[in-house]
């Protein structure tokens, strides 16, 4: 499963966080397996309002949402490239993940200790982004050794070490590997090597309690250094969140109200983290169930059929579409139909955001 790792330094709301997400995961899924795996890997429902929409519609039982996975890794520190800290393991944890939430310190707190001093955005993701860049330097010069090599005997190879290189120099000049465009050779370099840097980044500006409505300079800072290198960035208040998500809905609402807090920050935490995998949503509605499916984008028909079942991949014959829209629109198969908004789509076709769909397939 892809995942996202939340990551930062010592005491900016990491595990606060994570344990929300993962505390609001088993409220919302009282008769549905979240857990959390190891202490530091929880399973994480994507909030999906359609989902209960649907299930209005087909009189569905239950509601099985789309879910991802967000692991916990603690123990960054200054120099943890050179082996402070976890150092080496702590990035090895993110090797492993697929995009990462980095967590930075937005709020005061004087009785929450701060690593560095006090908090101070700008100079956190600095130094995160700098040991990440000396983990990708390490394992980038490895590979350079070996790829030299290859070029004297086979010359054709030479293009790669020129992209090897200019990776290497954007490194050096406090560049990440992300900030190349995707179908650039230095891109396809940074992937073959996994990246830390290469990885999809969504910074996360844990904000006072009176910043949460409109964010402050820090908040600011942080959104204008992820403009800066193609990254997006979210502000909420970690720990305010971790009580909302023991609340009832109707207490989480009256609360959000007080605060002028417009949208959920653990909602967008999740919803910002899937969409930064790469990943879409279709769904199936039926008496017995709705459910969301998680698949990346650019999926075809048979291979979406294939997270059901793989028979219904191997038989696949068809897949009767209607866009979420629609369906809302018309809601009955009779009146869809009238309108001409069921599409019988073939083995070629590219699964679109919010189809609902039943698939035929031979036995
Ligand atoms: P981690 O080391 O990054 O995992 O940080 P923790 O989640 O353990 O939080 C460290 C301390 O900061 C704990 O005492 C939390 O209660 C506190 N904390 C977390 N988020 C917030 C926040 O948004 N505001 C304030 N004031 N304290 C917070």
């Amino acid at each position: 499963a892809l995942s996202c790792g939340i990551v930062g330094l010592p005491n900016v709301g990491k595990s606060t966080i994570f344990n929300a997400l993962t505390r609001s995961a088993q409220a919302l899924a009282a008769n549905y397996p979240f857990a959390t795996i190891e202490p530091n890997v929880g399973e994480v429902p994507v909030p999906d309002p359609r989902l209960g929409v649907l299930a209005g519609l087909s009189s569905s039982e239950k509601i099985v949402p789309a879910t991802m996975r967000f692991v916990d890794i603690a123990g960054l520190v200054r120099g943890a490239a050179s082996g402070q800290g976890l150092g080496n393991a702590f990035l090895s944890h993110i090797r492993e993940t697929d995009a990462i939430a980095m967590v930075v310190r937005a709020f005061h707190d004087d009785n929450v200790t701060h690593v560095e001093g006090g908090p101070d955005p700008l100079r956190d993701i600095e130094i995160i982004a700098i040991e990440m860049a000396l983990a990708d330097l390490a394992s980038l010069q490895k590979k350079r050794d070996k790829l030299q090599r290859e070029v004297r005997a086979n010359p054709k190879e030479a293009p790669k070490l020129e992209a090897l290189d200019r990776l290497i120099a954007a490194l050096e000049a406090g560049r990440p590997a992300r900030a190349f465009p995707p179908d650039s050779p230095e891109a396809a370099m940074a992937r073959e090597s996994f990246l830390l840097t290469a990885k999809p980044m969504l910074y996360v500006a844990n904000v006072d309690e009176s910043q949460i409505a409109e964010p402050g300079p820090m908040a600011q800072a942080v959104f204008a250094h992820a403009k800066a290198e193609n990254s997006r960035a979210i502000a909420f208040n970690g720990k305010i969140e971790s009580e909302f998500a023991g609340m009832s809905d109707d207490d989480v609402a009256m609360f959000r109200a007080d605060y002028g807090i417009t949208t959920g920050g653990l909602d967008r935490l999740i919803v910002e983290a899937y969409d930064l995998l790469g990943l879409m949503t279709f769904l199936t509605t039926g008496e017995k169930e709705t459910r969301a499916w998680m698949i990346e984008k650019g999926t075809k028909a048979p291979q979406a059929a294939g997270k059901i079942h793989s028979d219904i991949e191997r038989g696949f014959i068809r897949a009767e579409c209607i866009s979420y829209d629609d369906y809302v629109t018309y809601k009955t198969l009779d009146a869809i139909r009238s309108a001409g908004k069921l599409r019988s789509e073939g083995k070629d076709y590219v699964m679109q955001e919010g189809d609902v769909v039943e698939f035929r397939f031979n036995v």
